[in-house]
């Protein structure tokens, strides 16, 4: 499909403009500590138009580090990418300073390109500052629109233009990667983009007793929580549908097997709706795993079975420490209080979360020590019992959900790819050299990539954890497994 980008320096706000153009706004805080970001990419439909939404400063082909001229040069790349890969570029900026250096520098590059370029002059909050954001024409570009990413003003005439300049959708087919490169490839065969259409299905896994049942229950009565009886069925209805409502926006899932958790009045009950086959196919059946564990009795040998099982079959997973009410309850809320005291003083983000994820990382340890496996599932520490952090699995449920829908436009992909490769280049005992020369994503969920390459003997397994560990840094991709099936092409 079509492909917008959107560039600018940092804090100019241009993340906010993609979440308000893609509709929904991700913003997740982390109990452990790892890569931890916003997409980078969404689909999005406006106005009969579909096209990629990609937010270039969003894409981490560069260290972050706080020098000036690293924030130059990070900037400009982004540009590049930008001319590179989309159709048309938003020029995010900054009304309330007004344009810098770095404004210019990065005008002036993409004046050269010749692709067509709308400015945004965003957080336009006055009329006085809307006059302001005619001070933008000077950037050389004759459209110039003021919007508020925050308030959502003047962002339907941004988009209408920018949708209007894409190029006609057969021109776009035509371009559009051949899906028979995954042909011969078991891996992948069969599998089409449209696999995602519907709700994501939502498996809430674990040994008996862990929680499982009670964490469904505080769920469906959240507030947030839609349950949706389907017509013409009985409460126990299998598989439930359900919707999470945030910012307005209303996200579908389909919550796997609940008739398995729930309970009737019999003691021994939930050691008989225990069933490891049950649970399997759950997990099978399931784009989203909820791993369960019990916070005062740790993670045991079962524990490790199930989360074996979410990895074999390449399952996205968000692992859920419960009862935590019942582990260092006035040492935990001590110290939450501290980060939320030092916070309230604190307006840098990134500062926060570091601080956040120091102190509640620590806790997570033990559960990245016992779970190294599944490294990939961002954990949450939750009671269903008194409700503490229920919202949280949510929001991990719908970031999870985002990442997982998230496709990487193959220019972009390209070009993280090309940069990894570069950095780190295996050898063979014979002393070839791995040559990479395109990648391109065939699958979602889980994000299935294919690597053409000269030799696949070359793709050991520390190397293929090394690319993966190179893609996440660039897009996120947290709680899902990353596939990278290389083909030999001479
Ligand atoms: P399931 O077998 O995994 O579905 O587990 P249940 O939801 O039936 O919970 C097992 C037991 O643990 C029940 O007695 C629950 O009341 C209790 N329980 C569940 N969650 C919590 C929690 O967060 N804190 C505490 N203290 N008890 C919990």
């Amino acid at each position: 499909s079509g492909l917008i980008a959107i560039v600018g320096r940092p804090n100019v706000g241009k993340s906010a403009l993609f979440n308000r153009i893609a509709g929904r706004r991700i913003a997740i805080v982390h109990d452990m500590p790892g890569v931890t970001r916003d997409r980078v990419s969404a689909e999005v439909e406006w106005g009969g138009h579909a096209f990629t939404l990609v937010d270039t400063g969003g894409i981490g082909l560069l260290r972050r580090e706080k020098a000036a001229d690293v924030i130059t040069k990070a900037a400009l790349e982004q540009v590049d990418l930008a001319i590179e890969a989309a159709h048309v570029i938003i020029l995010a900026a900054n009304v309330q300073e007004g344009i810098v250096p770095l404004d210019q520098e990065v005008a002036d590059k993409l004046r050269r390109s010749g692709k067509p370029v709308l400015v945004a002059a965003n957080k336009v909050d006055t009329q006085k500052v809307e006059a302001a954001a005619l001070e933008f024409t000077e950037l050389g570009f004759d459209k110039v629109f003021p919007v508020s990413a925050i308030h959502g003003e003047g962002i339907v005439d941004l988009m209408n233009a920018a949708t209007a300049l894409l190029p006609p959708r057969e021109i776009l087919e035509k371009a559009e990667v051949d899906e028979d490169v995954f042909e011969g490839t078991p891996e992948v065969e069969g599998k089409t983009k449209s696999e995602l259409k519907g709700p994501l299905k939502l498996a809430i896994v674990g040994r008996p007793n862990v929680g499982k049942s009670s964490i469904i229950n505080a769920l469906t009565q959240s507030e947030r929580v839609i349950v949706s009886p389907i017509p013409g069925t009985t409460r126990d209805a299998v598989d439930v549908p359900f919707e999470v409502e945030a910012d307005g926006i209303r996200q579908s899932y389909l919550l796997i097997d609940t008739a398995g958790l729930r309970k009737s009045r019999r003691v021994d009950d939930s050691v008989e709706f225990y069933s490891v086959k049950r649970t399997e196919d759950s997990i099978a059946r399931a784009d989203i795993c909820v791993l369960v564990l019990d916070a005062e009795a740790g993670i045991t040998e079962q524990d490790k079975k199930v989360a074996d099982k979410i990895v074999e079959e390449r399952r996205a997973c968000i692992v859920v420490v419960n009862k935590w009410d019942l582990v260092e309850e006035s040492v935990r809320e001590s110290r939450e209080q501290e980060i939320e005291r030092r916070d309230a003083k604190t307006r840098d983000r990134d500062e926060r979360k570091v601080r956040r994820l120091t102190t509640l990382g620590e806790f997570g340890q033990w559960v990245q020590e016992h779970l190294f496996f599944l490294d990939y599932a961002p954990v949450i520490f939750t009671s269903a019992k008194s409700g503490f952090h229920l919202d949280r699995l949510l929001e991990a449920v719908r970031y999870v959900a985002d990442q997982l829908q998230q496709k990487v436009p193959t220019s972009i992909l390209n070009r993280a790819l090309n940069d990894a490769v570069e950095n780190r280049q295996p050898i063979s005992a014979a002393g070839h050299r791995l040559k990479f020369f395109y990648a391109t994503q065939v699958r979602q969920a889980p994000p299935t990539f294919l690597l053409f390459v000269n030799r696949d003997e070359l793709f050991s397994d520390p190397y293929r954890k090394y690319l993966a560990g190179e893609l996440r840094k660039a897009f996120g991709y947290e709680g899902c497994p990353i596939i990278l099936v290389p083909k030999p092409r001479p």
